[in-house]
């Protein structure tokens, strides 16, 4: 699944091709993904100039001005098993799993493949963007200088959740997926079943660095493995960077030589060493 770092991959490769393009012609396969496609607002973005795209946690934020209209937002999201990529040359058929396209201009297509189709289409008006229900409610950005020690010992307090629960609950901080999460807190030392009100300051400020610092490399990462998994046909290049812990149950922790250990936490797979992480 694209995580944060893969999802900020994408966002700077579509931010090199589509600022000052037009979007000449829509097409789209199906009227929903996870939700409901709002079929004419997408149609009514014909004429529209892209002017940048952003990120707000795995969400893309494609920006759109329109001559006499309030400025719209085109968010995707890419669910489970979605891809937005850049094609140069005039699509002949639909490939397998394509939901929608568009053709820009200067000649350039803009398609959207999702086998599993968890993605999201959806059009706003820029003002509408604090409010929307799918980003209204979200914590803030790990990179940012909001995500402090001081914030994730506020947000632990009183918890008893296990605290690799709370790292990924995106009202708290947004887009730590569970790669990352694992990742985070076997290079903090930190357990993750540990009860979040019982993380500790100096831990906390530990957590916050390691998950920066993970997700920053994974973005390097996914940056030079972008072209794999935004053209061509394979298999997404997203699980391509060195991982310490995640996949590896059963193996030597990298520290400590240990056995790496495997539960299901919250339905999702987790990984940790017994040893290292207390
Ligand atoms: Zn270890």
């Amino acid at each position: 699944m694209p995580e944060l770092p893969e999802v900020e991959t994408v966002r700077r490769h579509l931010q090199v091709s589509l600022p000052t393009r037009r979007i000449a012609e829509v097409e789209l396969m199906r009227e929903d993904l996870r939700y409901p496609i709002p079929v004419d607002a997408v149609h009514a973005l014909v004429g529209a100039t892209f002017t940048a795209v952003r990120r707000r946690a795995k969400y893309l934020l494609c920006d759109l001005t329109v001559a006499g209209q309030p400025d719209r937002v085109m968010l995707v999201h890419l669910g489970m098993s979605g891809r937005l990529f850049i094609d140069p040359h005039a699509p002949t058929e639909w490939r397998k799993h394509e939901h929608w396209r568009m053709r820009l201009t200067p000649d350039l297509w803009l398609r959207y493949v999702d086998p599993r189709r968890f993605g999201a289409l959806d059009v706003l008006e820029k003002s509408e963007e604090v409010t929307h229900p799918l980003l209204g409610t979200l914590g803030p950005e790990p990179l940012d200088a909001a995500f402090t020690a001081q914030h994730l010992m506020a947000v632990c307090k009183g918890r008893q959740q296990a605290l690799k629960i709370v790292l990924m609950d995106q009202k708290h901080v947004v887009g730590i997926g569970n790669i990352y999460a694992s990742e985070s807190l076997w290079r903090a030392r930190v357990h993750p079943l540990r009860p979040a009100q019982t993380l500790k300051l100096r831990e906390a400020k530990a957590l916050v660095a390691a998950s920066r610092a993970v997700l920053q490399e994974a973005i390097v990462a996914g940056g030079s493995t972008l072209k794999d998994f935004v053209g061509g046909d394979e298999a997404p290049g997203y699980f391509q960077q060195r991982l310490d812990v995640y996949g590896r149950g059963d193996a030597p922790c990298h520290a400590c030589g240990g056995l790496v250990e495997h539960v299901v936490l919250g339905g999702r797979a987790t990984y940790f060493c017994g040893v290292c992480q207390v």
